[in-house]
Formats: structure tokens, sequence, C-alpha cells
């Protein structure tokens, strides 16, 4: 490969976990109902994306693997959320650099599905093959020729957490879809796709954690806070159980997790971390979208103005429970 596809690959694929972010992104975009994530040791010897969207067409399938290859619409809007949605046409061409792909994949009209291999960015043939609608990707042996990179990867437990953290993201910011996770040949999660923030929520975070949830439902002119805070009973004690959501993305936000935190301590509810799923939608212009795509952080316009959304919003969901 390029070099310039390498230094590019470093800057979207750290870890499986953003691999897996990435495949999971575009199975989305393909329309899927239903995606499934599978990984062995830790995601760094095999993960495998499958989708039931739209597929490839065949003729396109070498194309989608090159660098700045996209299908998606360049509107004006699109490159205004090209830094909260992800790089565009990087992410295919990136994995493919660091790893050995293989892509198997139909479209709804097409007699029979196409499949290509990718190793080390070196492109096979794409040939036919007998598959379902949709898009299964295949990631073996991620960084196996980048060895400076490899170094700087976790035990499989770590890696592995971290791809399911990814999978949890997705499956909370799109209940409509299914999706599945399996770790070592054992599925760890299943949401149903039916569109319900609250049966996502249920999936994911089990259901000691679920029966205590309790709704929040904040709509004001500047930015809405929906979603579900746990009661404390209920409660694990830590903060990876507090999922946060700008405009469907999810972030790391010490900002509402503080406000969150303080609403507890507001009703006395102190002690452990309480859970949480909250989505804030905002105004576009309210939020830096110059932050770096791979990461998940996020810059408010006004802190105190989100600050004060989520912990009012949190306040009237643990008030409505006590009276
Ligand atoms: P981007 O998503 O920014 O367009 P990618 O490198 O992630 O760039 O993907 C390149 C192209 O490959 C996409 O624009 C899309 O046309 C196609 N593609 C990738 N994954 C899938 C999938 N799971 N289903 C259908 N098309 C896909
Ligand atoms: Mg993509």
């Amino acid at each position: 490969p390029h070099v310039a596809d390498l230094i590019a690959a470093g800057e979207v694929v750290e870890r499986p976990a953003s691999a897996a972010k990435e495949l999971i992104e575009n199975a989305v975009d393909a329309g899927a109902s239903a995606v499934t994530v599978e990984i062995a040791h830790g995601g760094m010897t095999f993960l495998r994306v499958t989708d039931d969207g739209g597929g490839i067409p065949a003729d396109q399938l070498k194309t989608a693997f090159l660098r700045h290859a996209t299908s998606k619409l360049h509107s004006a809007r699109d490159l205004e959320a090209i830094g909260t949605l992800g790089f565009r046409g990087e992410a295919l061409a990136a994995i493919c650099a660091v790893s050995r792909m293989e892509v198997l994949t139909c479209t709804a009209d097409a007699p029979l599905g196409a499949s290509l291999t990718v190793e080390g960015g070196v492109f096979g043939q794409v040939e036919e093959a007998g598959c379902p609608q949709g898009t299964t990707m295949v990631v073996r042996d991620l960084f196996y020729n980048t060895p400076a990179r490899q170094k700087f990867l976790k035990k499989d437990a770590a890696e592995g957490a971290a791809v399911f953290a990814v999978v949890q993201k997705a499956a909370l910011s799109h209940p409509e879809v299914s999706f599945h996770f399996i770790r070592d040949g054992k599925q760890e999660l299943m949401t149903p796709g039916d569109g319900q923030l609250k049966s996502a929520v249920y999936a994911v975070l089990g259901r000691e954690l679920a029966l205590g949830l309790r709704p929040v439902q904040s709509a004001g002119e500047e930015m809405t806070v929906t979603g579900f805070v746990s009661m404390p009973a209920c409660c694990r004690a830590s903060r990876s159980w507090q999922f946060f959501f700008v405009n469907g993305r999810p972030v790391k936000s010490p900002l509402m997790t503080a406000a969150v935190e303080q609403a507890y301590q507001n009703q006395k509810m102190v002690g452990k971390f309480p859970g949480c799923v909250l989505h804030l939608d905002i105004r576009r212009s309210a939020v830096d979208v110059n932050v770096h795509p791979a990461k998940s952080e996020v810059k408010f316009g006004s802190e105190r103005q989100v600050f004060s959304a989520v912990y009012h919003a949190v306040l009237s969901a643990l008030e409505a429970d006590r009276s």
C-alpha cells in the first residue's frame, strides 16, 4: 500500500473497536435492519460484520476500497457533518491496508453476489459468489503488516470489551436496527430492532438495571433531552453504564456526566454511579464539528446551557418518580 494509505489507516483505525465502528456505520448507512458483529481474540485475529442492507454492486466493489471513494452524498449539509459523522471514503481503504479483508456482498436486483479479498491493500479478483442480500465484511489479523501499531494493542479481553462498547452504543443510537454481538462463539447481545429506545436499553443494560429505569423527556427551544435514568437502588457502581449521545452520535462528556450526577445529589441519591442512556438533540451550530471524527469528544457552544438542560431533565425524571 501507499504510504499515504498507511498514514490514513493510522488515523482511522487504531484498534479493532475503531474498525468495528466504521464497518457498523457502513452497515447502518446501507439501510440494514439487522447487523451482526462477531469477534475472536478481541477482534485482533477476526472481526466480522454482517448486514442485510443494500449491498455493493459487483462493478463497484473494488472502488469501495479505494481512498476517498464514497457513494454517499456530498451536499453542503453532508460536508458540514464530516466532523461529526466520520471520515468520508477513508474507512475501507484504511482497514484493508492494515489487515487481510474479505467481502461478500449482494444487491437486491443482482442474480449473484460478489466476493473480493484485499490483503495489506493488495486487491484480489472480484468473483461471483452465492450469498443473501447484504454485505459481510471480514477483517483478519489487524495490523499484521504494521508491527509497531500492533504493539499498542491491549489484551484480548480489553480489545474485545472496546468492540462490545462500540456495538452497545450503535444499538442505543439505532433502536430500529437489530444488533447481535458474538464474542468467541458466544452471543453476548441481541437487541430487537423494534424502533423503541426502551427495548434497546433493556437489552444493553440488562434486566437488573433496566427494571429501575425512569424515562427522561424534556424539550426546550434550544435542545431536547430524552432517554432513561436508573434508580440508585438498581445502580451498578460504574460509569460504564452511562451512555450519552449528541445528535445521535455517541460521545464521552464529562459535562453531561457531571450534570446527571448533580441531579442525583440534589435528590440525596448519592453513593453509587447512576446508570443512564441520554440523547441530547441540539442545533448543529451549537456543537463544535471540528473535533476528530474518530474520537468521541464533543464541544458545546454553551456548556452552561447544556449542563442546565441535562440537569433539569434528569431532576424532573427523578422527582416524578418520588411523587
Ligand atoms: P464512506 O462510508 O465514508 O462512504 P467507506 O470507506 O466507509 O466510506 O465506504 C466506502 C463505500 O463502500 C461506501 O460509500 C459504500 O458505497 C460502500 N459500502 C461500504 N460498506 C458497505 C455496506 N456494508 N453495505 C453497502 N455498501 C457499503
Ligand atoms: Mg464509512
